[in-house]
């Protein structure tokens, strides 16, 4: 085995969809890419309604591993559940209850490859290149747009942050690495993620998979958390001068406690899932610790909420997988291990076992259910004929 280039990529999403129609559903991306590659999406799980978690790789190109790590996922999950088997990572191991768990009670949408003009340039002509390949539209012969700082999140760095904050980003076109872009959501890439968290509002949760740090960063990337003073957000314009500094107790990102709390967990349970495969240590950090960070797909993907209430809230996370962006194959197989215990473990974290309302005839029976953002818990009681109050 090797890497996969991009047209295998796309070949297994399908050959997935074709082979298990009951359990996955291809979804075409609208934009395709500037060298006119469409991208897919594959969504795995038996009931479309439910809730999911979105998964992204490749959005950088020389990150060659995640892709991969995605496709392996799918296609183990797939064959597992309809062999009714468990899956073993290393020295993780998930029974066939967690498989069914996993794809009966949920939604896996993995886009395996978000950038893959970009990977194809990585693995035939410049090995280290990051962005994507679209050209620079005033031209000056400058290529690429780094896809993860072009997302609608405090965007306009110079504008958003204090000038000494350095932000990992650059407004220079022929920045080799972190050019953010003519303007925000330019990209095609770009805008298929956004596409994918409008059109599927059963999406709760966001997982970009990158290498290699190694690293399981959660919510926020723009300046340190604090949970005390919710005046102080990326929607402040006042606080534009002095953002992404970091212990100058002047400005801290606001979380609920609630989902600082839920975060914190989510991410402990992915780097305690990676630990069993083969004993790699990946911490897990708000995004802010590795540095300030603007456009990026995790705070876009939790801050839309916040931005438009009418949105549903969906908590973002990285994975930072490995230690090289292009490690020998059978070293990539270990990180894919990695991967794939840690968006299982996620997965079943997140969804729980469904109660089926006309089935639960007791009078006695309340349903309690936290949901990440409330202040309070909602409490369902029977009324003992399939019907339920919410209190
Ligand atoms: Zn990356």
């Amino acid at each position: 085995m090797a890497y996969m280039n991009v047209d295998e990529i796309e070949s297994a999403l399908q050959s997935l969809a074709t082979e298990y129609p009951a359990l996955t559903e291809l979804i075409t991306l609208p934009n395709s890419t500037h060298e006119g590659r469409t991208s897919h999406c594959l969504r795995l799980g038996s009931d479309p309604s439910l809730d999911g978690v979105l998964v992204l790789g490749g959005v950088h190109a020389r990150e060659w591993v995640p892709p991969d790590a995605l496709v392996s996922l799918a296609a183990d999950l797939l064959e597992a559940y309809t062999a009714g088997s468990g899956l073993g990572y290393g020295g993780r191991y998930f029974p066939s209850s967690d498989i069914r768990q996993v794809l009966d009670q949920g939604n896996l949408f993995l886009y395996a490859c978000v950038n893959p003009d970009g990977r194809r340039f990585s693995q035939t002509a410049v090995s280290q290149w990051r962005k994507n390949r679209r050209p620079h539209p005033s031209g000056g012969g400058c290529v690429g747009v780094d896809i993860n700082r072009n997302f609608d999140f405090l965007w306009d760095h110079t504008a958003k942050f204090a000038p000494d904050a350095g932000v990992r980003t650059s407004a220079n076109p022929c920045d080799p690495n972190v050019y953010r872009g003519p303007s925000v959501a330019s990209e095609p890439e770009t805008r298929n993620v956004v596409w994918l968290l409008d059109n599927r509002p059963q999406l709760r949760w966001h997982i970009d998979v990158h290498s290699a740090v190694p690293v399981i960063l959660h919510s926020w990337g723009s300046d340190q958390n604090q949970t005390a003073q919710s005046t102080q957000t990326f929607l402040n314009a006042a606080f534009d001068p002095v953002r992404g500094r970091p212990n100058d107790g002047v400005y801290g990102e606001f979380i609920t406690q609630a989902d600082l709390d839920r975060v914190v967990q989510l991410s402990g349970v992915m780097s305690s899932a990676v630990k069993d495969v083969r004993g790699g240590i990946y911490p897990a950090e708000p995004a802010y610790g590795l540095y300030p960070t603007s456009g990026a797909s995790d705070d876009y993907a939790f801050s839309r909420h916040f931005a438009d209430s009418t949105k549903p809230l969906v908590m973002g996370f990285t994975i930072e997988c490995g230690r090289s962006f292009q490690p020998t194959w059978s070293e990539a197989e270990d990180v894919i291990r990695e991967v794939s215990a840690a968006v299982l473990a996620f997965s079943l974290e997140v969804f729980e076992p469904h109660e089926t309302p006309t089935a639960v005839r007791g009078k006695d029976i309340a349903l309690v259910r936290q949901t990440p953002g409330w202040a309070t818990i909602p409490v369902a009681f029977s009324r003992g004929d399939g019907n339920w109050d919410i209190t």
